[in-house]
């Protein structure tokens, strides 16, 4: 799905001339694609009348910039369908709230409904874990280690065999412990079957949950809108978790699993550990989904420029997250170093689209080597800072008289650090260097 959007944008932006033809071919290739992928006829027709509404091309003066206006609205289209329009229920600390995981074997319910349960303890939730996978052999071991290492009560058992029966006991013992946030986990099977589906209907009948959330691999592609109807079709599934991002798959199935449970998409897994786990953005997953923000060919060009002494020490900058000003100046080095400007567009769309528009090179690269001027008038501090709000008015003044700039394009200057730190912020991939080093990329 996310292949075919991305090639249509590209198709799009590669013709000579943006017309109403090449308009239209992007938009019915995108529509296929969406449409192929169970995405519901009405809201796909809904984002292609509201593209050609956006994108009234004879009444773009010349000079606008049309491809980038159409990508824009192509990315504000698929924001919009990631949001079903209402929120998903939020726990309370006030009185205990049920909260029901469903999806197929392998999803990642288990590893998902601990992390669930650690991000609300980290809130000042009191959490507890409930298995009521009585099918698979080992599930109930599986979450006692994983609330053991959370410091998480849990509840199952080992004879059992009723799964229903399992959750209730689980759930009225945690609501007399004064828990408020009672979560069940539960069994899955590798296919959809009416068993599995009855199996929750008795569940959510048992445990009367405040919310049903659906865990559903990213990878799984063109099955998501079945499998999410399926599940919601059989219990009132209430949110979404896609897990596994952190993988190659950038999750397009998302956007199925909202338009079939009619539900959002509240967190996002990331890993196999316990904090890998994120408040779901649309911006920057759809940004993905389109092939932005994919840092791996940048990294991979970094390798190249970073002098190799030096790369230890930038991977664990960045996978502290603290992107201060100072490494986005190396950056900007590095990106002036690579040669081209062109060459590095095409690894670098989610710093390019906004920084550098295509066709604009030599701009661009004067308005790298402005920003670092600007930079070059600032203090240490506020260089290894990666707080924006440390600049206020008198030092913003006083960055500009020293770099003979203007005020305005001081700011201008900051807020592009401001999106590039949340990019980076963003990007786990650079959670697998970690692990590694740049050359296991
Ligand atoms: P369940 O059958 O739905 O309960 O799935 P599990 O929670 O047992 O997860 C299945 C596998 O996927 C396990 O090996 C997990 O470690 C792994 N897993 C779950 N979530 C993630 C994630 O966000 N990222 C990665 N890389 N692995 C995950
Ligand atoms: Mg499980």
């Amino acid at each position: 799905l996310c292949g075919r959007i991305t090639g249509a944008i590209q198709q799009m932006k590669n013709a000579t001339i943006v017309d109403e033809k090449a308009l239209n071919d992007c938009l019915n290739e995108i529509t296929r694609a969406l449409l192929q992928s169970d995405v519901s006829f009405h809201l796909v027709k809904e984002m292609q009348t509201n593209i050609k509404k956006i994108v009234n091309l004879e009444d773009l003066a010349v000079g606008h910039n049309k491809r980038r206006i159409i990508e824009q609205a192509i990315f504000c289209e698929l924001c919009k369908m990631l949001d079903p329009g209402k929120s998903a229920f939020a726990p309370k600390k006030t009185k205990p709230s049920v909260v029901l995981f469903v999806g197929l074997q392998g999803a990642g319910k288990t590893t998902t409904c601990t992390k669930y349960a650690y991000y609300h303890q980290k809130k000042g939730y009191k959490p507890a874990l409930v298995c009521a996978d009585t099918f698979r052999a080992g599930a109930f071991d599986q979450l006692k280690q994983n609330a053991t290492k959370a410091k998480i009560p849990f509840y199952g058992s080992y004879t059992e065999s009723d799964p229903a029966k399992i959750a209730v006991e689980g759930v009225d013992r945690f609501k007399k412990e004064n828990c408020d946030l009672i979560i069940v986990d539960t069994s899955g099977r590798h296919k959809q079957e009416a068993s599995l589906f009855e199996e929750m209907r008795q569940v959510a009948e048992a445990t009367k949950p405040d919310l049903v959330i659906f865990a559903m691999d990213s990878s799984i592609g063109q099955a998501a809108f079945e499998q999410a109807q399926a599940f919601k079709q059989s219990v009132a599934v209430g949110a979404v978790i896609i897990t596994k991002m952190d993988g190659h798959a950038k999750g397009g199935g998302a956007l199925s699993a909202v338009a079939a449970t009619k539900s959002p998409v509240i967190f996002i897994g990331t890993g196999e550990h316990m904090d890998d786990f994120e408040i779901f953005d649309a911006k920057p997953f759809v940004s993905r989904l389109l092939g932005n923000g994919d840092w791996s060919g940048f990294v991979n060009k970094l390798q190249e420029v970073v002098p190799k002494d030096q790369q230890p020490e930038l991977l664990e900058k960045l996978s502290h997250g603290n992107f201060t000003l100072r490494i986005m100046y190396d950056q900007f080095q590095n990106i002036l170093n690579m040669g081209p400007l062109k060459e590095v567009f095409s690894m670098l769309p989610g710093i390019c689209a906004e920084m550098m528009p295509e066709g604009h090179e030599k701009e661009s690269q004067a308005k790298i080597k402005r920003y670092m001027t600007m930079m070059d008038s600032m203090t240490n501090e506020e260089l290894d800072s990666s707080n924006p709000k440390v600049f206020n008015g008198s030092k913003i003044m006083r960055i500009a008289r020293g770099s003979g700039r203007i005020v305005t394009e001081v700011m201008d200057m900051l807020e592009e650090y401001k999106r590039l730190a949340t990019m980076w912020g963003k990007v786990k991939g650079l959670k697998m260097l970690e692990k590694g080093n740049m050359s296991s990329l």
